[in-house]
């Protein structure tokens, strides 16, 4: 059985698979596709993706059961692997260690209901095992990703030079990637792909559908390896390089940025983790002495992105997902404000970043973390409701790595055990890293009517959870400045901020 996320034609289950003695099974699960709001290019996605690897392993010879999403047994992945068991009497499932939590038991209960034998693989979607972040984590009440990072790069020997110093001098060369964005500058195009046959049958499909999201064309997302090699290849060649001082920064007209698009593949099992660090590594290696070296920053930026963030993610939910995936430490209880499936906002950071994820599902890391994230943390929405909000909306979501980003990084929803402080702003930093403030009605700086109101909820949020945020060291000087304002000021701010916060959460702000 492969899933939609383990598509390596030579990996995992497919790795041993032969013609002659094994059949497939991939499945449409209507429980993934079809229970609630998804954005139509991410339901394509996948969809196109799994057509495409069904088909190329028929051409190898392969029987290939594969169930669409309105086969009567794609209910769900358990419903579908017992059904094709029963009807196909096979005596074995062989099935990889899926990345989502919970979905092995439920496939291997099915299996063994319909009277087969149920064979684990060991997960070959990583490049850490579990046994070395058990090892680092043990005793520790709080994770920090720039620990285990350091114990990934000695590991691996990724920039890091014969005498076990990290290249550079330096593990982590972060402080170099803030720059504010560039006014004279624009990214290269992304590289996008035509839509073969396959593909448009899909997007036609979806296009029907009444609970899908967004449209589903124009749609460019890689859905083969090929494919997937291309956009790797790209990132390498055009915009490696300024990846790492562009990090942070937003630019209204400019969804992508320097960013690499490389969550897809990678995400899909299209592209291994390593492969992608190795090729950007070479790439830097084969520019050295030319004139279009690669900054170590923009390469160190990128390989932390994928041999720190992303594994630290995996394993944090590995260990605590399902319990990370019910905490709520702010309390935070509003609903989510219409403005997330509407886009229609007055915020013009906010209208921006959604009208971007509504366009191709996809929104850059800073836009998710201070501006998707940020504006409903301030505006105290319950975290699972922005989690299913994520969930739904971004092509690279899935759960093993939403839950982690969303609870634990952006809405400080297990208090502090992965991050530490909370990541919030107020206006000023909106208008440091983006160019969203020049067109929007509210001034960043502003003091009267037209004064942004993200400024006015960043203070009520400090004010909110004064009690929670002391001892924070990291909070200290932020609490003191607001502690030491004038009691009118604050409940006036006080005031405003609930007046705006119900305006945004009904819809009209
Ligand atoms: C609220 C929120 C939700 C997020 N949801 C997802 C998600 O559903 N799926 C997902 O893959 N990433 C998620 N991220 C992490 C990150 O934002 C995306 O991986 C990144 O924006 C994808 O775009 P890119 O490939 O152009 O990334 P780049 O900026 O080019 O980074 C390179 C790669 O590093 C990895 N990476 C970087 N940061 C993270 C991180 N925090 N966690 C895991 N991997 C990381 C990704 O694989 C990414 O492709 C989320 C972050 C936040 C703050």
């Amino acid at each position: 059985m492969v899933l939609g996320d383990q598509l390596d034609r030579h990996g995992g289950v497919l790795k041993d698979a032969a013609p002659q003695q094994d059949a497939i099974l991939m499945v449409e699960s209507r429980a993934l596709l079809k229970a609630g709001p998804i954005h139509a290019q991410k339901a394509t996605l996948f969809m196109a993706a799994m057509r495409h690897l069904a088909q190329a392993l028929e051409a190898e010879g392969f029987t290939v059961h594969y169930l669409p999403h309105d086969h009567e047994a794609a209910n769900d992945f358990g419903a579908a692997a017992a059904a094709t068991l029963k009807t196909y009497g096979y005596a074995r499932l062989h099935l990889m260690d899926p990345n989502d939590r919970g979905v092995s038991g439920l496939i291997q209960a099915a299996t063994e209901a319909a009277g087969a034998t149920f064979v684990p693989h060991a997960s070959d979607r990583f490049m850490t095992d579990d046994a070395t972040f058990d090892r680092w984590a043990h005793g520790k009440k709080t994770l920090r990703m720039e620990g285990f990072y350091r114990v990934v790069r000695k590991q691996t020997g990724l920039l890091m030079e014969a005498d076990g110093t990290p290249e550079g001098g330096q593990f982590n060369f972060d402080q170099a990637n803030r720059e504010r964005p560039p006014k004279d500058r624009t990214p290269p195009e992304a590289v996008g792909f035509e839509p073969d046959e396959i593909t448009a049958g899909v997007i036609r499909e979806v296009q029907a559908w009444d609970h899908a999201w967004g449209d589903a064309a124009p749609f460019r997302w890689p859905v083969t390896r090929a494919q997937a090699l291309e956009v790797l290849a790209h990132f390498c060649e055009d915009r490696l390089a300024d990846f790492g001082r562009y990090q942070d920064a937003m630019l209204t007209d400019q969804p992508l940025m320097w960013h690499s698009l490389l969550s897809v593949p990678l995400n899909m099992g299209l592209l291994h983790p390593r492969e992608v660090v190795d090729a950007a590594i070479a790439e830097r290696g084969r520019r050295a002495g030319t004139d279009r070296e690669i900054p170590l920053n923009s390469l160190e930026g990128f390989v932390r992105q994928v041999i720190g963030w992303r594994e630290f993610m995996h394993h944090v939910d590995r260990v605590r997902g399902a319990e990370l995936r019910q905490e709520n430490h702010l309390e935070a209880q509003q609903p989510l404000p219409p403005a997330y499936w509407t886009g229609e906002t007055d915020l013009n950071c906010l209208k921006t970043s959604l009208a971007h994820v509504r366009e191709r599902g996809y929104a850059h890391h800073i836009e998710r973390l201070m501006v998707l994230g940020n504006i409903g943390q301030l505006a105290g929405v319950q975290p699972e409701a922005l989690l299913d909000w994520f969930m739904a909306t971004h092509v690279d979501a899935l759960d093993w790595v939403m839950v982690p980003n969303v609870m634990g990084m952006s809405q400080y929803a297990d208090g502090g055990r992965m991050t530490s402080k909370p990541y919030a702003a107020g206006a000023n930093y909106i208008h440091k890293m983006s160019d969203a403030c020049a067109s929007c009605r509210f001034d960043p700086k502003g003091k009267g009517d037209d004064a942004c109101p993200l400024t006015d909820w960043y203070w009520a949020f400090i004010d909110r959870h004064d009690a929670r945020l002391q001892g924070n060291p990291r909070m200290g000087v932020i609490r003191s400045a607001w502690q030491k304002r004038d009691e009118g000021v604050k409940d006036q701010v006080r005031e405003r901020a609930a007046v705006t916060l119900q305006a945004f959460t009904d819809g009209t702000l």
